[in-house]
C-alpha cells in the first residue's frame, strides 16, 4: 500500500539523525511501527534499501518494531489489548474504544559508525 513514501520519510529521518550526529556511515535504523497501519515490512525493507542507495545509509539494515494495539474505554477505563475496530468494552459493554498505542510511525534509532 503506501510503503514506498513511509520508506521515503524512514530514509530522509535517517540521513537527517545521521549528520545531526556526524556518521560516516549508517549500519542500522530502527523503525517503530504500530499494528494499526497495516504495514507489509519487506517491502517497506525493499523500499528503504533502494532508497539509501548512494546515501549515507546504503546497505543499512532497517529493523522494524511492531508495537502492539491497545485501547482503552472512556466509560471505565479498562485497558483492552488488540485492535479497537468494531469491539465493546469487555468490563461494562460500551462501544467506541480510543486507541492507546499501535499508530506509532517513527525513526527510533540508528546505529552509525
Ligand atoms: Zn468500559
Amino acid at each position: 500500500m503506501h510503503e514506498a513514501s513511509l520508506a521515503s520519510r524512514f530514509v530522509q529521518a535517517t540521513l537527517e539523525e545521521a549528520a545531526a550526529c556526524g556518521a560516516g556511515r549508517v549500519r542500522a535504523a530502527g523503525a517503530r511501527i504500530g499494528e494499526l497501519h497495516g504495514v507489509i515490512d519487506r517491502h517497506l525493507a525493499e523500499f528503504y534499501e533502494a532508497m539509501t542507495r548512494g546515501t549515507l545509509a546504503e546497505g543499512a539494515r532497517l529493523v522494524i518494531e511492531r508495537v502492539a494495539a491497545t485501547s482503552v474505554c472512556p466509560e471505565c477505563g479498562s485497558l483492552v489489548r488488540g485492535r479497537p475496530h468494531f469491539r465493546r468494552c469487555p468490563e461494562c459493554g460500551r462501544a467506541g474504544l480510543e486507541t492507546v498505542t499501535g499508530l506509532e510511525m517513527e525513526l527510533a534509532w540508528i546505529e552509525v559508525e
